[in-house]
């Protein structure tokens, strides 16, 4: 098999390296991934300057843009060859619930629908994520590995893509794999409000809120039982079960025809 790798923490992250190392056993891995930190970026695509690749000692491509830019790219002209799979990941940190809207982790695995690749988005759950080296993200490249070995044994429709969240600890801690639904979580915690050194107003986003749906099913519920959290996750955004809701207002607001 061959791999497009990437993520949204930057070409040096930990978890990157981790699946990296677990991909080359499985098959050739090319890693494309941006230069730095982009995580919460989303699907964005860089627009107004263009994207340079650089080669790195380490057989790595960086890219000064965002996940999405690097899948976008690799997949239309930098790649001379087409994955048989794209993995983005492992983040450092959850992405659990409301989270796949604006992870650029996710994203980048979203990215790849655009050649029809099936595509997976792999985080490591624990909230000191961020300070972790590659050690701690082995386990959960691990079990992204069995994945990939049964691959072929999954059949999913078009723009189909598999979020997993692996909880952090040792391969013994895990108790299996779960099929799960995305939970919800509240509302982000508050925006900080302060003064800058020189006197200005300035503003910080707070963190994700907690979660708010964690019911037995969820994502959240897997990873909190100690399992791995597997959602299938569907680019198509339209809300199916509403159409005739909101074809039934239309006409109501619509001027009749003369
Ligand atoms: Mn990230």
């Amino acid at each position: 098999m061959r791999f497009l790798l990437s993520n949204d923490d930057g070409v040096q992250a930990p978890g990157l390296a981790a699946m990296a190392e677990v991909l080359a056993r499985l098959g050739e891995v090319t890693v494309v991934a941006p230069d730095g930190e982009r995580s919460a970026f989303s699907s964005a695509l860089t627009l107004d300057r263009p994207l340079r690749p650089q080669h790195l000692d380490n057989g790595f491509i960086a890219i000064n843009g965002t996940p999405a830019d690097c899948v976008h790219i690799a997949l239309n002209g930098l790649l001379d060859f087409v994955p048989d799979i794209i993995v983005s990941g492992i983040n450092s940190g959850a992405n659990l619930g409301d989270d796949v809207i604006y992870s650029g982790t996710v994203a980048a695995a979203l990215e790849g629908r655009f050649l029809g690749r099936p595509a997976i988005a792999v985080s490591l759950v624990a909230s000191n994520a961020k300070t972790l080296g590659i050690e701690a993200y082995r386990p959960a490249a691990e079990r992204v590995g069995e994945l990939l070995q049964r691959w072929a044994g999954l059949e999913l429709p078009p723009r189909t893509l598999l979020n997993i969240n692996v909880p952090a600890g040792t391969l013994d801690s895990h108790r299996g794999f779960r099929v799960t639904r995305l939970g919800h979580r509240a509302p982000s915690q508050d925006v900080l409000r302060f003064q800058d050194p020189r006197g200005q107003e300035v503003f910080w986003i707070g963190a994700a809120g907690d979660p708010l749906d964690n019911a037995e099913g969820t994502d959240f519920h897997a990873v909190q039982e100690g399992y791995v959290s597997v959602t299938p996750l569907d680019s198509d955004m339209t809300r199916y079960a509403v159409l005739d809701v909101v074809g039934a207002w239309l006409p109501a607001v619509t001027p009749a025809a003369s």
